[in-house]
């Protein structure tokens, strides 16, 4: 027998989760509970109690596996492809930093615990410490602040607390033009005014503009050598001198350390107080606002002023949280940072060694030269010589043809790849700022350059291609300014 009638054309989408919904499905079974129950208005005050159960989906296990595994996939990281998001270091992740996190002795222990029960962790920590003031050429290190900003506010909380020490009242905190953004908010955050210096031509501290700013009321200049621009301050040494003897201090912005590894240290080019992003140099995940780790360090005349406690060892070799220490500043986080971030840093630092950090960064540093010479022959390099381990490149002449840098970063999405840092820094025009890290194969690299040098192509033979981008991702191109502001996280699923 034939049948005439056509059958319906089944939805290609996957069913969405609370249409599985059924009462009675269900994705696990608890065992029974062995303990006496309290009554739900002994464990909760009544008034936050629900007057009726949560409306969740009753499914089974295998679609709830697949509903969050489908969302996974809408998201970018750095296990689905390249990710060349300058100033961000979006360098691979490696699994050994998760298998040293995921031991036992590690995951099972609580902030609680007896000193004499955690010293392997604290000796983790001390060793963290020594390691990272190893590399910065600083004198002590804190791992409390959990983000680079906040490593900046706790740099400057410590420079604030050292003028004070000495009777004075410095208002004032230098930035460059090209600094980035976190750097004059932290300087706010901490009760300084901060003052904009212009950079010279050649995207370095101008240092006519310096003397000029410089004064009795300078806190501190901060600055990141290699700065925004990937480009080294060649004149550090007199920058350094400049500030000195207007009695302010120099802060690092070590965010981005992944030129300088076991190369040159800010301790030695005249800073006195650093932060790095262990979540950036030093390959533990971020992305999604966290966890991170923003260890600060600092010279000797800033030592007293740590965050307490900090972790020290006795004569006799074992650890402790040291907190007499009278000048600090305080505690910056509860517990003692986010150990399982410097845990992943403290397993990279190790796996690699002095040697192999410093073979890290000369690599960055190469596959950011090697990008920027093919890429400069289709587009505009605002500052044309040797790079650090990220360059900015100018979409000034894709804009000639109606193309901005915004249609640029959202046409790479068609061929799987993340956008690098797009209108950052401020100072150059149609700004598209790479990174690419040591982590990529030259295969990898040369697909990306490959694909850029086919959109400068396409901004000046097929525009709408480009404008129209991207065509084939999930959704169509978003409104990313009201997506950030106005996000809407629910669903409405009656
Ligand atoms: C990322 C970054 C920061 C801020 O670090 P967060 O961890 O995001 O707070 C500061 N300075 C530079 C140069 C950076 O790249």
């Amino acid at each position: 027998m034939t049948t005439n009638r056509i059958p319906p054309l089944p939805d290609v989408d996957m069913p969405f989760i609370f249409d599985l919904s059924r009462p009675g499905r269900i994705a696990c079974s608890l065992p029974a509970c062995d303990v006496p129950e309290l009554a739900p208005e002994e464990r909760i005050p009544a008034a936050l109690l629900r007057t009726e159960p949560a409306s969740l989906p009753e499914v089974y296990e295998v679609d709830v596996v697949r509903h969050y595994t489908a969302l996974s996939r809408r998201n970018f990281g750095v296990d689905n492809g390249f990710y060349p998001l300058g100033s961000c270091t979006m360098k691979y992740n490696p699994k050994l930093n998760e298998d040293a996190a995921k031991l036992p002795g590690f995951s099972g222990i609580h902030p609680y615990q007896q000193e004499d029960t955690v010293q392997g962790a604290l000796e983790l920590l001390y060793t963290l410490q020594n390691d990272l003031a190893a590399i910065t050429g600083m004198d002590r290190i804190s791992l409390q602040p959990a983000a680079g900003a906040h490593g900046e506010w706790t740099g400057l909380m410590m420079i604030r607390a050292y003028h004070e020490s000495r009777g004075e009242q410095r208002t004032k905190v230098l930035v460059p033009d090209s600094s980035h953004g976190t750097n004059p908010a932290s300087a706010s955050a901490a009760g300084y005014t901060t003052v904009t210096l212009k950079s010279d031509a050649r995207g370095l501290v101008d240092l006519d503009a310096l003397r000029a700013a410089v004064g009795p009321d300078t806190a501190a200049l901060m600055l990141t050598n290699p700065n925004t621009l990937g480009l080294f301050e060649e004149h550090i040494a007199e920058i350094a001198a400049i500030v000195h003897e207007a009695g302010g201090l120099l802060y690092y912005d070590g965010a981005n350390a992944n030129a300088i590894m076991g190369i040159a240290r800010p301790g030695d080019m005249g800073f006195d107080v650093v932060h790095l992003n262990l979540h950036k140099t030093m390959s533990t995940p971020h992305g999604g606002g966290g966890p991170g780790a923003g260890p600060v360090g600092v010279k000797l005349l800033l030592e007293s002023f740590l965050p307490a406690p900090l972790i020290s060892q006795r004569a006799d070799g074992t650890y402790f949280f040291d907190d007499e220490r009278p000048h600090s500043i305080g505690r910056v986080k509860p517990f003692h940072g986010n150990f399982g971030i410097l845990l992943r840093a403290y397993a990279y630092i190790r796996s690699y060694g002095p040697s192999g950090l410093r073979r890290v960064s000369e690599c960055a540093v190469l596959n950011a030269n090697y990008m920027l010479s093919r890429l400069s022959a289709a587009y505009d390099v605002p500052y044309p010589r040797i790079c650090k381990h990220e360059f900015v490149l100018s979409g000034t002449r894709q804009k000639a043809f109606g193309i901005r840098t915004l249609d640029i970063a959202k046409r790479l999405l068609d061929f799987g790849f993340h956008p690098p840092t797009v209108y950052f820094p401020l100072i150059v025009e149609e700004s598209i700022m790479i990174e690419p890290t040591e982590t990529e194969s030259k295969e990898t690299l040369d697909r990306f350059i490959d694909v850029m040098l086919r959109i400068a192509w396409e901004a000046e033979h097929e525009p709408d291609t480009v404008l129209q981008a991207p065509s084939r991702t999930e959704t169509a191109r978003l409104d990313e300014t009201l997506a950030a502001r106005k996000p809407v996280l629910h669903c409405d699923c009656g």
